[in-house]
């Protein structure tokens, strides 16, 4: 299998360089850009596995690299882990609704990071060849066909737009999703959902599912994601 290449677009050389550092002692190629418009040109050009994405960049910013990697056909389906500082909460939402995959805050450990890359590039593989129609995540089991969850053993009564959020979330465990997300995955259900009335319906959710309702997890000032560890 040909080593992975991992795009580094980061202006700061020592984070810069302490990141390729791990990533090549743990067998990934390298390709490092110090601003947004090299980082854009060089995902064209050389069309990595994964881009590990800075958001403060002194030219064009980690959001407007993001949202060109994801308009163009070429680079759209690489996926897309921002790197933030704590206060860029809102940051991480933009990011997220952009298409990005993922987000590390700074400052992170190199475990961390190559941990976080690699259910990235491994959720990237499984999402090709899946046509999944039943999800388990803990003892939640979704039957997506059938449009039935049950949680330890026994089955739920979901209203549509509950069964819609918890497939949506549960499609991709660990995964945080924005409330705006979460809208669009559900619209068309036949109740119009708010940003407001997502948190009501994830209440919903969580006392139906009982026990295995405490795995669905609030990520503060971003969104909801259903933890998968
Ligand atoms: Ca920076």
């Amino acid at each position: 299998m040909p080593r992975e290449k991992i795009l580094v677009i980061e202006d700061e050389h020592d984070i810069r360089e302490l990141i390729s550092y791990n990533l090549e002692s743990e067998g990934y190629d390298i390709i490092k850009a110090a601003t947004g418009t090299e980082g854009v040109e060089l995902a064209r050009k050389k069309l990595p596995d994964l881009v590990l994405l800075d958001i403060m960049l002194p030219d064009i910013d980690g959001l407007e690299v993001c949202r060109k990697l994801k308009r163009d056909d070429s680079t759209k389906d690489i996926p897309i882990i921002m790197l933030t500082a704590k206060s860029e909460d809102s940051d991480v939402i933009s990011g997220l609704e952009l298409g990005a995959e993922d987000y590390i805050t700074k400052p992170f450990s190199p475990r961390v990071l190559v941990a976080r890359l690699r259910a990235v590039l491994r959720r990237n593989t499984d999402s090709h060849d899946s046509d999944t129609a039943l999800i388990q995540v803990h003892e939640i089991l979704i039957d997506i066909k059938k449009h039935e969850v049950t949680s330890s053993g026994q089955v739920i009564n979901l209203s549509a737009t509950e069964f819609a959020i918890l497939s949506h979330l549960a499609s991709n465990p660990g995964w945080v999703f924005s409330r705006n997300q979460i809208i669009d995955a559900v619209r068309g259900q036949n109740y119009p959902v708010t940003e407001r009335s997502v948190d009501v319906q994830i209440l919903g959710i969580r006392k139906k599912l009982g026990s295995q309702g405490r795995y669905i997890e609030t990520v503060r000032g971003v969104g909801y994601r259903l933890k998968s560890e």
